[in-house]
């Protein structure tokens, strides 16, 4: 079996000279096994549960870039405010009003993607297109001052077909380029498209994901009942 570092290594060097990131998705895992993946060098996390993510982050060196990529209720905002670098998930205006208010109560400003609805999964959560534009074309979302939205996330269908899965991260790319020309010209800070799993990573960075979440393909499988 290859070890944790070995995987970050071999993804690194897939990686490197694309405009795609990885993001090591650490969920259910221990401290331990992070530590294995910082070692070779990793440095951004994703995580889907936020007394997950708080419990974890002080045991890990502070230059750690951790990663919401779960539903986040917006009673939960305030455990991860301090030191979350990149809110994936965010859904609805309210959360974004509440990662607002918590930012401002840390003084700080804190990016987010918008999460796409793009899988035929009910369970999915997200933004469709005009709900998205609605939001941003809302007076309550131009008052916002301490968030900043740096782009979208989408969570494909758990599928083996490929050009179904094509279709979905086209699509999102799709939606990135129109909300940018609407929303967002010219500002180099929306530009990220969170696309890609263990499963389908390389359709992802074909359809021009420049993130990718990556879980089992580094840790192994996850296992669900040691999860609280
Ligand atoms: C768990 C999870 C991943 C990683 O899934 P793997 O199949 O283990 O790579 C990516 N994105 C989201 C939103 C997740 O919840």
């Amino acid at each position: 079996m290859r070890t944790i570092e070995e995987n970050i290594h071999d993804f690194q060097s897939r990686l490197s000279g694309t405009n795609c990131r990885l993001i090591a998705v650490s969920k259910t895992h221990p401290v331990e096994l992070i530590r294995e993946a910082y070692d070779g060098g990793q440095r951004a996390f994703g995580e889907n549960k936020a007394q997950e993510m708080m419990q974890k982050q002080p045991q890990l060196p502070a230059d750690v870039e951790w990663h919401m990529i779960g539903h986040l209720q917006t009673n939960k905002v305030k455990y991860i405010a301090p030191f979350v670098s990149l809110i994936q998930s965010v859904d609805s205006l309210r959360l974004l009003q509440e990662i607002d208010k918590q930012g401002q109560k840390h003084s700080r400003v804190i990016d987010c993607l918008l999460q796409f609805y793009i899988a035929e999964e009910e369970t999915k959560f997200g933004l469709d297109l005009e709900e998205a534009r609605k939001m941003l074309r809302s007076p309550e979302y131009s008052q916002l001052k301490n968030v900043r939205i740096c782009g979208v996330m989408g969570v494909a269908t758990n599928t083996n077909d490929e050009q179904h899965l094509q279709r979905e991260f086209y699509r999102l790319r799709t939606y990135f380029e129109a909300l940018r020309e609407e929303f967002f010209p010219g500002a180099p800070h929306f530009k990220e498209i969170s696309m890609g799993m263990s499963s389908d990573y390389q359709l992802a960075i074909a359809e021009g994901s420049t993130m990718i979440r990556v879980g089992s393909a580094i840790f192994g499988n996850r296992d669900y009942s040691l999860a609280k």
